[in-house]
Formats: C-alpha cells, structure tokens, sequence
C-alpha cells in the first residue's frame, strides 16, 4: 500500500555531543541490516580514533584524495566540519532510491540541509541533547578532542540547535533507549505518511477505482 518500494534515506543529524552516533549503531542491528537497512558511510580527513575501523565508521582519506574525490562528483554533499572535511557519497544513496532499503547518516547541519535539496523526501531527524550543560559534559567525557577543539565544538554546537525547526522531528537524548526507539518509529511510521501512500491504491481498497 505504501510506497516503501522507493527506500527511505533517513538523516540523522545533531550538534557535536548530541549522540546521534550512538543512536545509529544501536537502531542499525544485524537483523535490519539483513533486511536492507545500512549507514552511509562518509569519507573524511580526520584522523582515526581509537577503535574507529577504515571502511565501517568511515573512509579515512588524505586531502588530495579527498579533493580528487569532490572533482569527480562522488559526493552528494561534502562539507568542513571541525577543521576536517567530510563527504556523503552518491552512489549508496542513489541505490536506496532506485532499488529500495533504508539508508540512515550521521551528518552535520550543513550537510543536512544540502541532502535535503538534493533528496526532498529523506526523513530528518534532529537529535538534541537533554541540556547545555549535559552537552558540555559530554564532550568532555569523550575525551578524543583538546580543551581548544572542545571549545569550538561547544560552540558551534550551541549555535547549530537553533535550527531545530528547520527538521521534520525532534529527539532529545536524555536516554539512549528510549531516544532510539523513538527514532526507528518515526522511521517505520514514514511510509505511512499521507503524501508518501498511493492515492489510486487506497482508492481501490475503498471500493472507488
Ligand atoms: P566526528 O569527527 O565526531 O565523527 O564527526 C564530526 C561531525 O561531522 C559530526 O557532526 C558528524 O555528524 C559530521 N559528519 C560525519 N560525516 C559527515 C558527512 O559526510 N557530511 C557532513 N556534512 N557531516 C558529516
């Protein structure tokens, strides 16, 4: 009845801090991963962290590869973030849209808002934290940046909340669980949406076509 046939690209996007990436790893389980469900995995400049794994949180590039990458158009969009660059390439996203499945990024506002001219029907979701102070809190307990570069994160965080509105949902991650399922049921209400069912298949289930 719905059109999930189309594919869903789901995107995630918060402050530094916020814990979308938390939310990300726990709604993407082995079982809806099976059933088509998978992350962009985005290409960036920075550095590896600790734990982090080339290929599964991202593509780690240097600069030169990264820009020979924006020249040929690989990415749907690409952004500094942090004093790294970021980039979401095309082509998993043009997959989800011609054969179906759910895509979900972890990206930053500016990236949100570029996605979203680019795919008018991905689903974005705004994860906020419980407070400034919690926020700060956060960032520091993550203990992979300098005092300076935490600075300018918080900093830029608090900016970034005051673009809430401009997001199709809301979640405040106060808890992980509950912040994650609320995430997966605006995700699995979506094909439900009234501008995403087909008209002319609820016509003939009413008995009109
Ligand atoms: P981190 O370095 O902490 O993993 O990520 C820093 C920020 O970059 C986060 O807000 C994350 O969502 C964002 N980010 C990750 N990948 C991309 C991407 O492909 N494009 C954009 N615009 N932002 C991204």
């Amino acid at each position: 009845m719905a059109r999930t046939d189309r594919g869903r690209i789901v995107i995630i996007s918060s402050p530094s801090g916020g814990g979308k990436t938390s939310i990300c790893r726990r709604i993407l389980t082995p079982a809806r991963r099976r059933a088509g469900w998978t992350f962009s995995v985005s290409y960036t400049t920075r550095h590896k962290r600790p734990g982090e794994r080339n290929g599964r949180e991202y593509h780690f590039v240097e600069s030169e590869a990264f820009a020979r990458l924006i020249a040929k158009g690989f990415f749907a969009e690409h952004f500094q973030v942090h004093q790294y660059n970021y980039g979401t390439p095309r082509q998993p996203l043009e997959k989800v849209e011609q054969k179906g499945g759910t895509i979900i990024l972890d990206v930053d506002i500016q990236g949100a808002f570029k996605l979203r001219q680019e795919y008018p029907d991905a689903i974005m979701i705004f994860v906020l934290p419980p407070s400034i102070a919690e926020l700060r809190k956060r960032l520091k307990r993550r203990g992979t940046e300098t005092a300076e570069q935490r600075r300018i994160r918080f900093e830029r965080a608090r900016q970034e909340m005051l673009a809430y509105d401009q997001f199709d949902y809301v979640v405040v991650n106060q808890e992980l669980e509950v912040a994650a399922h609320q995430v997966l049921s605006i995700i699995e209400a979506h094909p439900c949406r009234i501008e995403r069912v087909k008209k002319e298949q609820i016509r003939s289930i009413i008995g009109l076509a």
